[in-house]
């Protein structure tokens, strides 16, 4: 069975697309909830995170206090690059095993991993198909606000400092539009998922 890496903007609606395909009966990774595991005490980036950024990230229970630890890298790339360096490959280590060990013990339907940094971080031989979700600059500008109250201008300057959803289509094998309300996206998905089980067996 597949297994379906899923990227997209800021915004776009990964999170929201993988909450319905896990309601349709998919397994779901979040890659950042797996990128955080990596660098918990005990995991496999946590000593090379300390020694990239010294004791100062290590808050008095152990664990890497990340709102430092993000204040060091931000407009920062030489600095952020060291951090990915060390925590994307050890993510793409774990979400490889984890996948696996799923596997192993017997999840028929398909597994869904959002990773917002799939393309950037070259995951993409981890996964049968690639889905991209896409919606309209000026509806992910407005649900952001909404979501997270960011000013337009805030929302802006993040969606380019992204890759951008021309690149990151080269990559995908489906492009899910989500430029409508909440219940259409949701009836694409139903045909969308119908499809992804019936080229399946
Ligand atoms: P990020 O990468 O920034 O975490 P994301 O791609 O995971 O974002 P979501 O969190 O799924 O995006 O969606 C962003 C916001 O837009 C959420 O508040 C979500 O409820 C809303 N949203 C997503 N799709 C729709 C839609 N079709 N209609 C209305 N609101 C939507």
């Amino acid at each position: 069975m597949l297994t379906i890496g899923l990227t997209g903007g800021i915004g776009s609606g990964k999170s929201t697309v993988a909450q319905i395909l896990g309601e349709f009966g998919a397994t779901v990774l979040d890659a950042d909830k797996v990128a955080h595991t990596t660098y918990a005490p005990g995991g496999p980036a946590y000593d090379a995170v300390i020694a990239a950024f010294g004791a100062q990230v290590v808050a008095p229970d152990r664990t890497i206090d990340r709102k430092k630890l993000g204040a060091i890298v931000f407009g920062n790339p030489e600095r952020l690059n060291k951090l990915t360096s060390i925590v994307w490959p050890a993510t793409r280590e774990s979400i490889r095993r984890n996948v696996s060990e799923l596997r192993a013990s017997g999840a028929e339907l398909p597994i869904v991993v959002e990773a917002a940094i799939l393309i950037e971080a070259n995951w993409q031989s981890l996964f049968d198909e690639i889905w991209l979700v896409r919606a309209p600059r000026e509806q992910v500008v407005g649900r952001i606000e909404i979501q997270r109250g960011l000013k337009p201008s805030e929302s802006e300057a993040r969606i380019r400092a992204q890759l951008s959803d021309e690149e990151r289509a080269k990559h995908a094998s489906l492009v899910i539009e989500n430029n409508g309300s909440l219940e259409e996206l949701r009836n694409l998905l139903k045909e969308v998922w119908a499809d992804v089980l019936k080229r399946n067996g």
